[in-house]
């Protein structure tokens, strides 16, 4: 008997501990977002866009970006996969999420089981684009210079399972030209090489290129995206579609994650932050500035986020192994 007694104390003070900790949170605490890609990249720029914005209705908390960059998008990932799941520690990822598990075997986390889903964040379409002293200056002009210059083209990415990497390869695979993969830890430091001429094509989100499409710092040849996109820097670009490379539709999301077994109160109040911030006219006008789309149906609920990035492992699994393109 005076066990049980001691055991009901024991699960009340937990109970109370726990009910006491989700209400107060964040309290005082930092929150960090994880970014798996290097600083001034796309990825980054969205996370620290966002921090910004989950601010006013985290109660004035500190949200800060941390970059754990490397392996595609993959170490950072397992960070948070790994981390105390008590709502401090936040994951910004792309369509990675979706790509990895068909794309890189062996990856250390489990997509679908090691993660809380919190809500996607936007949808953002790829350029190709090119080194400014690229000869060709539209998409046709770039397939005549890529057939004549098989064997020496360098095309730039974020690693291995990144979505530069998997548009890369597509694109290979469409042109039918193999080129040699330069992998950066983000498409941020791959941009400076690409505008220093260092390498010669990359994908990228818009996010990421707008602004150097715009100052003339890189060329751009296309859109990944089925239609044409209304932003005025890049509202000439035509799709690849267009250009008769069928099929090819590549849009990289962005959403937000915790590790799994995060208290439900605590992933309560992240998401009523995210909807929130999602709202911000402020973070609405920075990303549609960038040719993103701020995520504003039922995929910002945790649930519809989940069953999103499953219909995208089914729908990218299958292309992925047509084109085979797998990392070991
Ligand atoms: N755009 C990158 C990618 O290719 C990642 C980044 O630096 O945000 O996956």
């Amino acid at each position: 008997m005076k066990n049980v007694f001691k055991s009901l104390v024991a699960v009340a003070a937990v109970a109370a501990a726990f009910s006491a900790g989700a209400q107060s949170f964040p309290g005082g605490k930092p929150i960090t977002i994880i970014v798996p890609f290097a600083a001034g990249g796309p990825t980054d720029k969205v996370a620290r866009d966002l921090a910004e914005a989950l601010r006013k209705p985290l109660g004035g908390a500190t949200v800060i970006v941390d970059n754990a960059a490397g392996a595609g998008g993959s170490i950072g990932a397992n960070k948070v996969a790994k981390a105390n799941p008590d709502g401090y520690t936040l994951l910004v990822h792309h369509i990675g999420m979706a790509t990895m598990p068909t794309l890189v075997r062996n990856i250390p986390f489990k997509v679908e089981s090691d993660f809380e889903y919190l809500g996607m964040i936007n949808d953002v379409p790829m350029t190709l684009i090119g080194k400014p002293t690229l000869p060709a200056n539209n998409y046709k002009e770039l397939v005549t210079w890529i057939q004549a210059n098989k064997g020496k083209i360098n095309l730039g990415n974020a690693g291995v399972g990144s979505a530069s990497h998997l548009c890369g390869m597509l694109f290979q695979h469409a042109v039918g030209v193999d080129m040699t993969a330069v992998p950066y830890k983000g498409t941020g430091p791959a941009m400076t090489d690409l505008m220093g001429g260092q390498i010669d094509l990359m994908c990228d989100q818009t996010t990421n290129t707008t602004s150097v499409i715009e100052g003339k710092k890189v060329k751009a040849f296309a859109v990944t995206s089925p239609k044409r996109l209304s932003t005025p820097a890049l509202k000439d670009l035509p799709t690849l579609q267009e250009m008769g490379v069928k099929d090819f539709n590549v849009s990289i999301f962005h959403g937000l994650y915790a590790p799994k077994g995060t208290p439900p109160a605590v992933l309560k109040t992240l998401n009523d932050a995210l909807k929130a911030a999602l709202k911000d006219p402020e973070f609405i006008k920075r990303e549609e500035g960038l040719g993103a789309v701020v995520m504003a149906d039922k995929r910002v609920e945790p649930a519809e986020h989940k069953k999103f990035v499953a219909s995208e492992i089914n729908k990218w699994s299958p292309l992925i192994k047509a084109a085979n393109v797998y990392v070991e």
